[in-house]
C-alpha cells in the first residue's frame, strides 16, 4: 500500500541506526520479537504520535473509527491479536499499521472515500499486515535492533511524513539497490495483504469490489500528491499488476451493495466541518444542499449545524438542527450535537437535562460520558461531576480524559493532593510518565489528604519513578 512509506522507511534506516551504536536488546533477530515486545514498539510510537498536534483525539471520529476497524478486526484469522484504530488530521489519502497493531488512519482517506466499504477495504488490507505478521517478520529481520532505536526511528519518520517532509527524510537515506530489494520484499506482502483483506472485508459484509475501486482512486491520487515525491514512493508497490490480482480475487466473490452506515455519513461532515473555515463549510454544506449533491441529506444538515455552530450562529443552527432531527430520530451524534448546540446557545446549567436524555439512550457513548460532566463542572456542579465519572472509573480504567475530568472536579472542590493525583494519572494514561512524576511530587509537596491518602501517592510516585526510568532507559538516546 503506498500506506506502507513509513515502514518501507522504517526498513531502511535501521541499519544506520545500529551503525550509531544505540542501545540493543539481544539477539531478537534469533527468536523474533515477541507479541509482548511488539507492543511495546508500538507504544512507545503511540507516545509520539499522541503528543503530535495531528492526532486527532476527537472521541466520535475515533469511536467510529475503532467500531469499523473492531467489526473488521473480529473477522481475521487471529481473533486474538489486539488492535487500536487512530485517526491523524493529515489531508493526504493514507492509512499504515506500526508494530504492535496499532493502525493509523489520515482523515484524508475518509474524507477521500465514497463509500464506508472503501475505507473498510483499506482497514482490512491493514488487519492482515498484522495479523500475517508481517511487520513482526520484518523488524526481526534486523538483527539486535533495540525496542527504543525502532520506535525512535519509526516516530521520527512518521512524524516527517506528518508533517510533510517525507522528502527530505527519504532523501536523506537508502540507495537505489536498498529501495528496490525492499519493494521486492514488500510487494509479497503486500500481495498476501490483499488476499487476506479482501477475505476479512468479505466476511464482515462489506462489498468486496470497493477495494480495487478505492485503490484505483489512490493510485490517481498519489500521483496528484506525490508529483515531486522520492523514487519509492514512485516505484511503489500499488501497481497495476497489484490491481489486476485483486480483480482476479474478486471474480469468485459475488457482488454486494452495502448501503454506508449513517455514522459513517456523520463523522465524515464533521470532519469537514471541523477542517473548514466556518464561512466556507457553512457555504458547502449550503450549496450541497440546494443542489442535492450529497451522499446523505443527514449528513449535510449535520455539517451545516456544526459549521453554524462554529460561526456563532444560534437562530439558524436551532432551526437547521430541528430539521435534523426531523431526518434522523434517534443518533447519538445528533443527540451529542444537539447537546452541544445548548451548551453554547443556553449555557451549561440549561444543557444538563440534554446530557442526561442523551445518556439514558447512550449510555457508554464517549462524547456524552466527557460532555456531561464538563457541563457539570461548568455548571459549578463538582460533586455531580465527581460522582459521574468514578461511576464511569468502576467500568474504564484507562481512560485519560477521564482522569482529566476527575482532577478539574477535584480541583474545584479544593483537594489539592487528589487534584494532582488525578493530573498524574492521566499524563501516565497519555504516555507522559515524567508529567505523572511532576504532578506526584507537587500534589505532595503542597497538598493535603490524610495519611492514607498520603501513603498511597507516595507508593504510586516510587512506582511511576521506576517507569519512568525504564522508560528512558528503553528510549536510549533520543
Ligand atoms: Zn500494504
Amino acid at each position: 500500500m503506498p500506506l506502507r512509506a513509513l515502514l518501507i522507511l522504517l526498513l531502511l534506516t535501521l541499519p544506520r541506526a545500529l551503525a550509531q551504536g544505540l542501545p540493543e536488546l539481544g539477539d531478537a533477530s534469533q527468536a523474533g520479537f515477541t507479541p509482548a515486545q511488539e507492543r511495546r514498539i508500538g507504544e512507545s510510537i503511540m507516545r509520539e504520535i499522541r503528543a503530535d498536534r495531528s492526532y486527532l483525539d476527537d472521541p466520535e471520529a475515533a469511536e467510529y473509527l475503532s467500531n469499523l476497524g473492531h467489526r473488521l478486526a473480529a473477522r481475521s484469522p487471529d481473533a486474538r491479536q489486539g488492535f487500536e484504530f487512530f485517526l491523524l488530521r493529515d489531508p493526504q489519502i493514507n492509512a499504515f499499521a506500526l508494530p504492535g497493531g496499532y493502525i493509523g488512519v489520515n482523515t484524508g482517506l475518509l474524507l477521500a472515500a465514497q463509500s464506508e466499504s472503501e475505507v473498510a477495504s483499506v482497514l482490512a488490507h491493514e488487519i492482515a499486515h498484522v495479523t500475517q505478521r508481517h511487520i513482526a517478520r520484518m523488524l526481526a529481520q534486523q538483527q539486535q535492533a533495540s525496542v527504543g532505536t525502532l520506535a525512535a526511528f519509526a516516530a521520527a519518520l512518521l512524524l516527517s511524513r506528518v508533517s510533510g517532509q517525507a522528502a527530505e527524510a527519504a532523501a536523506a537515506f537508502g540507495t537505489a539497490a536498498g529501495i528496490q530489494s525492499q519493494l521486492n520484499f514488500t510487494r509479497e506482502n503486500e500481495r498476501d495483504a490483499d488476499r487476506v483483506g479482501l477475505q476479512i472485508l468479505d466476511q464482515a459484509g462489506f462489498d468486496p469490489q470497493a477495494m480495487q475501486v478505492f485503490f484505483e482512486r489512490l493510485q490517481r491520487a498519489t500521483r496528484v500528491y506525490e508529483g515531486g515525491a522520492p523514487s519509492y514512493l514512485r516505484t511503489h508497490p500499488l501497481t497495476f499488476e497489484r490491481i489486476a490480482d485483486i480483480q482476479n480475487r474478486m471474480q469468485a466473490m459475488s457482488y454486494r451493495q452495502v448501503p454506508d452506515s449513517i455514522e459513517f455519513q456523520l463523522v465524515r461532515a464533521k470532519l469537514r466541518a471541523e477542517f473548514e473555515a466556518p464561512r466556507d463549510g457553512i457555504a458547502y454544506f449550503e450549496r450541497s444542499l440546494a443542489e442535492r449533491k450529497f451522499l446523505s441529506e443527514a449528513a449535510s444538515r449535520y455539517g451545516l449545524v456544526a459549521s453554524l455552530l462554529r460561526a456563532r450562529d444560534y437562530p439558524r443552527a436551532r432551526a437547521e438542527l430541528d430539521t435534523l432531527r426531523k431526518l434522523v430520530p434517534a443518533n447519538a451524534m445528533v443527540d451529542t450535537l444537539t447537546c452541544e448546540f445548548g451548551l453554547q446557545a443556553l449555557g451549561p446549567q440549561k444543557t444538563l437535562p440534554c446530557f442526561q436524555e442523551a445518556l439514558k439512550m447512550y449510555p457508554s457513548y464517549r462524547a456524552l460520558v466527557y460532555g456531561y460532566p464538563d457541563a457539570l463542572l461548568r455548571a459549578g456542579q463538582p460533586g455531580e461531576a465527581l460522582k459521574f465519572v468514578e461511576g464511569r472509573m468502576q467500568a474504564v480504567s484507562d481512560d485519560y480524559r477521564l482522569y482529566l475530568l476527575q482532577a478539574r472536579a477535584y480541583g474545584a472542590l479544593g483537594r489539592r493532593l487528589a487534584q494532582h493525583r488525578a493530573q498524574a494519572e492521566a499524563y501516565v494514561r497519555m504516555g507522559n510518565v515524567t508529567a505523572a512524576v511532576e504532578q506526584l511530587q507537587i500534589g505532595l509537596k503542597n497538598g493535603d489528604g490524610d495519611f492514607f491518602q498520603l501513603s498511597s501517592a507516595e507508593a504510586r510516585l516510587r512506582e511511576l519513578r521506576k517507569l519512568d526510568a525504564e522508560l528512558r532507559r528503553d528510549s536510549g538516546k533520543r
